[in-house]
């Protein structure tokens, strides 16, 4: 089974990268930078805010140095 929506670890945990809206500041999870926020429905700028270093827990999580 294929789900486009949806990346998960051997442990079945999204991980997904994070993005963070430049207007309203709102993080979600997304397979690749939306077009529109989910929160408020603008065109904003997003910004990859996903951890991909172990320290923070590697993907599937928020890098707090970045948010
Ligand atoms: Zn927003």
């Amino acid at each position: 089974m294929i789900n486009n929506n949806c990346t998960t670890d051997a442990h079945g945990r999204n991980t997904n990268p994070y993005w963070k809206c430049g207007s309203c500041g709102t993080t979600f999870q997304e397979l690749s930078s939306p077009e529109v926020c989910p929160s408020c429905k603008q065109h904003c700028e997003f910004k990859d805010v996903t951890c991909y270093s172990p320290d923070c827990g590697g993907p599937g999580n928020i890098d707090p140095r970045l948010v």
